[in-house]
């Protein structure tokens, strides 16, 4: 066979070199009947043994996810089983069962119907995104019922293969045997989809929107993925072969270095000290942050508690939550946001209609503003948690003053409620906001002397900031967090903040950017948050840096008219500042052949 190479989108990063396995097609379809009058309570049955089986099957596979240490992941499968808990799935189809004397099977296939319609009218975004997880539960209750087996190891050949296949479920990403499958290539699915964070989560190297592959490689043929580069080479030469099996030594070897390294101190070589923390949606995946060696929780997204239920979380439960993660984090800081609901994040318990314009519309602190007693619920959880660690409250997409003046004087109604019931609270816990919308940072100065920390959100700051729509596909090429006025604006209100005499962070994406650390250590950040896959490498190249060097790159950096130019700089700064094994893991990335 001659050699072919086939590129695609780098989806999970690692090399794997192994024979190709091409899997079929595993799609399910169902026979419909009427059934008798005196079958209609086994039919239920039958569909509530196969929705007992799904749930088993998720609790599974989310403890096996747990042991892998994952981030992302848990929340799928967590939204999965509120799903299979949803009288709208459930209580549906045994009514169509009972009314319309089908089986299990129709009744199922009617009710995913009916609910993919009703998404229809609620936010375009979330309605692709609740349309996914229906079609997922959908798929494993219809293949429980018609008996279809999962993927299992004796469905690979003998040995290990790289798998070539057309579409896999994030659950099926997370049951993959390990020992068997090197790496995969999907024909389907971006790099933002949920069985591509599962891959990433999981480390399986792997490769996603390789059109039409299957037919073009042979059974058993030698593949190298390069998940690195997003390249598939099928039946490479021996000296490709060889210069691959190099790369992929060092690869695995320079991921060990950095995860035994996670607890040195996070401090550049002339003992400048920046606080290493953890963005976190969810409480399961505490032990997995404290792994990757997180000082604290710089950001508790905590409108992930309102998200795929039909109702809204009590102050007793939201109180139990903030207790759990605030004692299992202690005596480290905690940063819980308030809810920030709106935009492409919406409750179902939340009543309104489809806004045009909805990052723009009525979200996160705006809606708080308007359901007094929803946000008053949430404080009063906080305010009573707060005497069991150490928490810092965090307000979302702050834009004015008066808004920081009108969460002051419901925080005294709230503290003033909760001392009449002679509840406990602490009287100073730390109130910050979200720097994310230009007009914070046009008031910085003010804004600085109402709260007693920043935390800059780029997200949204580079949404807002260079009119961007984060989830618009159209316009994403243009989403550059190097921007010049991004840097700009990050610059002016880390600048209020200091003059103030006040904290500030950097919790947006930015954060765990290793190409940004030099820029975040030159603009003396109190602290950074990030994703926690990304805190061993960012720890890393802190030690290697000064806190002087990179001064001078921010000085540069802030010089230049282009995003283009900005990178450029520090491509070429920050390879020459690296610690050999960062650098290498860096040039490999980017040079691989
Ligand atoms: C941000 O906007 O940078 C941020 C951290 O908040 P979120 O991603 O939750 O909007
Ligand atoms: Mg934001």
């Amino acid at each position: 066979m001659r050699m072919r190479r086939f590129h695609s989108h780098a989806t999970s990063p690692g090399i794997a070199i192994g024979r190709a396995h091409c899997m079929e097609s595993r799609g399910s379809s169902f026979a419909r009947s009427w059934i008798k009058d005196s079958d209609v309570e086994d039919e239920v049955s039958r569909f509530r043994t196969s929705v007992q089986k799904a749930k088993d099957q998720l609790a599974h596979i989310q403890a096996k996810m747990c042991r892998y240490q994952g981030h992302d992941q848990i929340k799928i499968i967590e939204s999965y089983r509120m799903f299979l808990q949803d009288d709208m799935l459930v209580a549906t189809t045994i009514k169509h069962i009972q009314q319309f004397k089908i089986n299990a099977e129709w009744a199922l296939d009617k009710t995913l119907s009916h609910l993919k319609l009703s998404f229809l009218n609620v936010n375009e975004e979330y309605f692709r995104e609740r349309q996914q997880d229906v079609d997922y539960v959908g798929r494993r209750l219809m293949d429980n019922l018609i008996g279809m087996p999962d993927l299992t190891p004796s469905d690979l050949p003998p040995g290990e293969v790289v798998l070539i296949v057309h579409d896999l479920s994030p659950a099926e990403v997370a049951s993959l045997p390990r020992d068997k499958v090197l790496g995969f290539v999907m024909e389907g699915g971006g790099e933002t989809s949920h069985s591509a964070i599962i891959s990433r989560a999981l480390d399986i190297p792997a490769i996603f929107g390789v059109k039409e592959l299957c037919g073009q490689i042979e059974e058993g043929e030698t593949v190298i993925l390069d998940g690195i580069k997003g390249l598939l080479i099928a039946s490479p030469s021996r000296r490709e072969l060889d210069q691959y099996r190099t790369i992929q030594q060092k690869y695995i070897a320079l991921e060990h270095i950095l995860l035994e390294e996670i607890h040195l101190p996070a401090e550049t070589k002339d003992g400048f000290r920046i606080h290493i923390e953890a963005n976190m949606e969810l409480a399961e995946e505490i032990p997995s942050l404290l792994q990757h060696g997180a000082e604290g929780i710089g950001l508790y997204r905590t409108e992930y508690l309102f998200l795929n239920r039909l109702d809204e979380p009590s102050e007793e439960e939201q109180y139990e939550n903030y207790v759990s993660v605030l004692t299992k984090l202690a005596p480290r800081p905690v940063t819980i946001r308030t809810i920030d609901l709106g935009g492409d994040k919406l409750a179902v318990s939340q009543p309104y209609e489809t806004q045009i314009n909805p990052a723009l519309g009525l979200r996160a602190i705006r809606l708080c503003l308007r359901e007094i007693p929803l946000f008053k619920t949430q404080l009063r959880a906080l305010f009573r948690a707060s005497t069991q660690g150490n928490l810092r409250i965090l307000l979302p997409m702050i834009s004015s003053v008066d808004e920081v003046r009108q969460v002051r004087k419901i925080i005294k109604d709230v503290k003033r409620d909760l001392a009449a019931r002679e509840m406990k609270f602490r009287d100073d816990v730390p109130l910050g906001i979200m720097i994310e919308v230009p007009s914070a940072v046009f008031m910085a100065n003010e804004l600085a002397k109402e709260v007693d920390f920043f935390s800059i959100g780029t997200n949204d700051l580079i949404q807002y900031g260079l009119a961007i729509d984060r989830v618009n596909e159209l316009v994403s090429h243009m989403y550059n967090p190097f921007h010049p006025a991004v840097l700009r604006m990050i610059k002016q209100a880390v600048t209020a903040a200091k003059k103030a005499g006040i904290e500030a962070a950097i919790c947006g994406e930015l954060a765990g950017d290793p190409l940004a650390i030099t820029l975040m250590v030159g603009l003396e950040l109190n602290a950074l948050s990030m994703n926690p896959i990304s805190i061993p490498r960012v720890k890393k190249i802190l030690r290697s840096i000064t806190k002087r060097q990179s001064i001078e790159i921010l000085e540069e950096a802030l010089s230049l008219p282009s995003a283009e130019e900005i990178e450029k700089l520090l491509r070429k700064k920050t390879s020459h500042l690296l610690p050999g094994d960062v650098k290498k893991l860096h040039i490999l990335e980017a040079q691989n052949p």
